[in-house]
């Protein structure tokens, strides 16, 4: 497995792999790597010749008052599970290698990036796309796969690929979870013992607005109201929000037709967890 650090060799080495006719799947990440990333790699392996794995905490997805400093980081550990997956390259960049003195381009995706997450966290998509384009350039690869535990990221992306012709295709992955139905994230780290406990309102609240979807409730607004409900009974989680979107643009809708993400985000204390299912599901079962 090699590890590279800066963008040119990591271009030729990819480009060597193309050449060669090889497949390369890329999984980008922020590292602190769990079950949920693996899940990743393991299905660019089972669909490429190479896999890529980038660890980057991108700064320009954090707002100011954010947790970038604090944010969870094990290099050692992440290695060893890139390599136990047969990870071919992990390419870890430091911020300066990714944004030299000088910098100064935009990316940004009108709309989808303004709703849900984006209401709290204004620069976030952005950030997110302006990395991901960067990564895409600078690994090339032929897939690139993302966590439905992002939804939004992942609609925001795919957005970025098609408006931009980007020569890549966008796999979207299930969501991971705990075995108690906790949404598996690197945040979860953050948890007290109690907070983890409360933390699994998050994802009950979520059962029962989709037992009730499933049961033939069509109307977004009970269903978002379901959601916020089971939330309140929990005193550590404080509900920021619950919306029922069309996948296409993220548009809030009034009835459930055609494909629905109905997302939520808490509070748990200091900690921000996000949580999602889709109808009906796409990428497996949510
Ligand atoms: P992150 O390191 O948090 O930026 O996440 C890197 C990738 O892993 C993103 O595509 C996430 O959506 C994905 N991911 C994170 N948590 C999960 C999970 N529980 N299940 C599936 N994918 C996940």
């Amino acid at each position: 497995m090699d590890i590279l650090t800066s963008v040119a060799p990591t271009q030729s080495l990819t480009a060597s792999w193309r050449r060669e006719g090889l497949r390369v799947g890329f999984v980008p990440t922020m590292g602190y790597l769990h079950a949920g990333h693996e899940s990743l790699i393991r299905a660019a392996a089972a669909e490429n010749d190479r896999v890529v794995v980038s660890i980057f905490v991108n700064p320009t997805q954090f707002g100011p008052n954010e947790d970038l400093e604090a944010y969870p980081r094990d290099w050692e550990r992440d290695r060893g599970i890139c390599r136990s997956l047969g990870v071919s390259l992990i390419f870890a960049p430091d911020a300066g290698e990714m944004y030299p003195g000088g910098f100064a381009t935009k990316v940004g995706v009108r709309g989808l990036s303004e709703v849900l997450c984006g209401r709290s966290r204004p620069i976030h998509f952005d950030g997110v796309c302006l990395v991901c384009l960067k990564l895409f350039n600078v690994v090339g690869p032929d897939a690139a796969y993302f966590g439905l535990k992002d939804a939004q990221q992942y609609f925001v992306l795919a957005r970025m690929v098609k408006d931009l012709n980007l020569n890549l295709t966008l796999r979207p992955c299930p969501i991971v979870r705990e075995p108690d139905g906790l949404a598996m994230s690197s945040r979860n780290a953050y948890l007290s013992g109690p907070e983890r406990k409360a933390a699994l309102i998050l994802s009950s609240a979520l059962n029962k607005a989709r037992e009730a979807a499933e049961g033939g409730e069509r109307e977004a607004s009970r269903l978002t109201g379901l959601v916020s409900e089971v939330v309140a009974t929990e005193p550590l989680a404080r509900l920021e929000y619950a919306q029922a979107v069309s996948t296409d643009d993220l548009s809030e809708v009034s009835e459930i037709s055609g494909e629905v993400l109905v997302a939520a985000a808490v509070w748990v204390g200091k900690t921000r967890l996000i949580d999602n299912f889709i109808l009906p599901p796409v990428g497996g079962a949510g």
